[in-house]
């Protein structure tokens, strides 16, 4: 496969072109990371809401779902630090005017000296063959060594200056570091600000003494502020969750990089309520919960990375990362945060309230900790279109481009397809379409040769295609393709249901 730039523009075409995503408002030339979900993208997403879902609310007896407003009292972004620390430095270069996040830039730096280390060990491998111990090799290379130290060095003090906010020293090291931007090539750059971003608006109109209120840039304050209601109403016990999927809106700087990072997007989070002391417990319990998650898709073990935060966000004592392999490298798909008595003793100060749990038998009452998982649904759909993706070349010659989507998040779970139109086979197709519709989400098609239909239900993700042809009249049975394999088997029509059933079970991973 070529480039890594290139297998990401190949992604979003086809996303494009097979309906998935579009960017906003496309006839107006788009609006700058904002997307729509199209016919077999709002399938998907749904179906990956769906698995999370069952996975955190279903499945865990102790956790309940909300679905709270993204308009919220101004006083809550007060009370969680968003407004006053919610803010990314950004720096402008002044020939391009390009904008960028200064960390960001300084994090590309140190990414590229990475490279040089993993080009040294392919070297090394390559020239040593099965001798190449790489555990010795990286921890004893001269040169692998002197990177190493330079990321740890940039890296200190990239930490520091965000953790004193030392913007000058920040600007200081882009130009130490001699770092140009992408664009222009020039290393003219601005001074560092600090940009807040969140979006705002008013309520009520102005004369009758309108609002600034705020578009929720996460939506865990949803969960923080109706923390007592839920409790209160659902009759919960410490250890409990409250999960909730919904939009979030951040003004990003750089927003680049398809649905990776946008300005609207959706989260889906679970806020778990603990006893203090023991949240250093349940963190590690939640990581591996949602490493498992991940894997139950049967998604190979090496996209995915832990990665521990050095600067931690203003509410956690503790982050984790759970990083994918996108086509851009490593990144953040979901973070797994022990966030404290932060936010609920903040909202109990803001709001006089008292925010408290009594436990009933040790007679104490308490502010609860809180450990979050939280994932980008878009982020989750990238991963699973990345995975997905695959240019095969087939014994003919031909070739294709299939979809490789876990079966129980395809858009559409089986198409049916009568071999021609005529002879009664539509009819007979229809029987079996309208047999599956109500359990699956399913497609009947009758336009185009077959072989031209296998392969559009290949581009989209479809596992499993049924065909009717003239045998079917004679014994009731069809063919049944499998996507994957592209083998094709002749079972009864009522065995349909029941592999359809056995495939599109959740997979459980211990
Ligand atoms: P990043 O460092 O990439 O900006 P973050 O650390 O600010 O992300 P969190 O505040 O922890 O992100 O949000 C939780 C999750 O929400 C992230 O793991 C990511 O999957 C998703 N997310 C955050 N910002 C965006 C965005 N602009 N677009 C899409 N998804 C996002």
């Amino acid at each position: 496969m070529a480039n890594h730039e290139d297998l990401f523009k190949k992604i979003i075409a086809h996303a494009k072109e097979y309906g998935f995503i579009f960017q906003s408002s496309e006839i107006y030339d788009g609006l700058s990371a904002v997307y729509d979900y199209g016919q077999y993208g709002s399938e998907l997403k749904a179906n990956i809401m769906d698995y999370w879902w069952k996975a955190m609310v279903q499945y865990h007896e102790n956790i309940v779902g909300i679905d709270s407003a993204i308009f919220m009292h101004p006083r809550v972004w007060k009370a969680s630090g968003h407004l006053e620390a919610f803010n990314d430095p950004l720096i402008d270069n002044k020939d391009s005017k390009k904008r960028y996040r200064a960390d960001q830039l300084v994090e590309d730096h140190m990414a590229k000296i990475e490279q040089k280390v993993d080009k040294e060990v392919k070297k090394a491998k390559k020239r040593f063959g099965d001798e190449f111990d790489e555990e010795q090799f990286v921890t004893t290379h001269p040169r692998v060594l002197k990177y190493k130290e330079q990321i740890e060095t940039i890296n200190n003090r990239l930490v520091k200056d965000l953790e004193n906010e030392d913007f000058d020293d920040l600007k200081k090291l882009i130009e130490e570091l001699e770092i140009a931007c992408p664009v222009s090539g020039s290393k003219n750059w601005t001074e560092v600000r600090q940009f807040n971003l969140m979006f705002s608006t008013q309520m009520g109109s102005v004369n009758e003494g309108a609002n600034q209120i705020y578009l929720r840039p996460e939506t865990a304050q949803g969960i923080f502020v109706n923390y007592l209601n839920v409790q209160k109403t659902g009759r919960m016990k410490i250890p409990f969750g409250i999960a909730q999927i919904g939009k979030a809106f951040r003004n990003e700087i750089v927003a680049r990089q398809f649905i990776f990072r946008m300005r609207e997007f959706e989260q889906m989070e679970m806020q778990y309520f603990v006893k203090p002391g023991t949240e250093m417990e349940w963190f590690e319990f939640w990581k591996n919960e949602r490493v498992k998650w991940h894997k139950s898709l049967g998604i190979p073990d090496d996209k995915f990375r832990l990665h521990e935060h050095d600067k931690l966000a203003h509410y956690a004592n503790a982050a984790y990362d759970i990083e994918f392999n996108f086509p851009m490298g490593f990144k953040e798909l979901e973070g797994i945060h022990s966030r404290t008595n932060f936010d609920l003793s903040a909202h109990q100060n803001e709001s006089g309230r008292k925010i408290q749990y009594y436990d009933n038998d040790t007679q104490d009452s308490y502010v609860p900790y809180v450990v979050e998982t939280s994932i980008g649904l878009d982020r989750m759909f990238l991963a699973i279109i990345t995975q997905a993706y695959t240019e095969e070349k087939l014994e003919d010659g031909s070739e294709r481009v299939v979809m490789k989507i876990p079966p129980i998040l395809a858009p559409i779970k089986a198409a049916v397809l009568p071999l021609v139109k005529k002879d009664g086979l539509p009819e007979k197709a229809r029987e079996i379409m309208d047999n599956l519709k109500y359990d699956y989400m399913c497609h009947y098609e009758e336009k185009d040769t077959i072989g031209r239909r296998y392969r559009r239900m290949d581009a989209i993700g479809t596992p499993y295609s049924i065909t009717v042809d003239h045998q079917t009249l004679e014994d009731n049975t069809v063919t049944i393709r499998e996507r994957d394999s592209m083998k094709q088997d002749r079972i009864d029509i009522e065995k349909i249901p029941e592999i359809l059933r056995d495939r599109l079970k959740p997979v459980k991973v211990d």
